[in-house]
């Protein structure tokens, strides 16, 4: 049957150029799930993991916002920051976990909290996929 082409590309990087059968997003507005011929769409991202399914294993990048577009049996993913599994530094994104969590928890007067809770979901995103995939 018809594969889809996955980019999933950061200032930095292309982290992914793969055909697969199935791609999992997680959109602003919910979960969103792309087969093959799928109609046009863009969409913007939240941090959550992206997966997708090729022969028959599913493999997870984490996506740091950004946003996707599906056009012709091709989704493009264009996001600040994306990596594999054995490219996370664990000790890098635990660090990362306990500044956010103690700017959260000292909760100064100039606070950004929105930042400070995406570093943290950035952080804690890092560390599932490292240990899950
Ligand atoms: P930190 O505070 O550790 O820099 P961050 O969430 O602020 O984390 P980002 O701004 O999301 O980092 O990413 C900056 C760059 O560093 C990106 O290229 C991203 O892929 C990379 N990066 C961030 N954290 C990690 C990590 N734990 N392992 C590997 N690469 C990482």
């Amino acid at each position: 049957g018809k594969t889809l082409h996955l980019e999933v590309i950061t200032p930095d990087a292309a982290v992914l150029h793969e055909d697969v059968d199935f791609v999992l997003v997680r959109a602003l507005d919910g979960d969103l799930g792309i087969m093959p011929n799928h109609a046009p769409l863009i969409a913007s991202l939240s941090i959550w993991p992206l997966c997708y399914d090729k022969g028959g294993k599913r493999q997870c990048v984490t996506v740091a916002s950004g946003f996707l577009e599906v056009h012709d049996n091709t989704v493009t993913v264009i996001t600040p920051a994306s990596e594999k599994p054995e490219d996370i530094d664990v000790a890098r994104a635990q660090s990362a976990e306990k500044r956010a969590e103690d700017r959260l928890v000292a909760h100064a007067a100039d606070l950004d909290v929105t930042r400070a809770e995406a570093a943290l979901q950035r952080a804690l995103r890092r560390l599932d996929v490292a240990e899950k995939y």
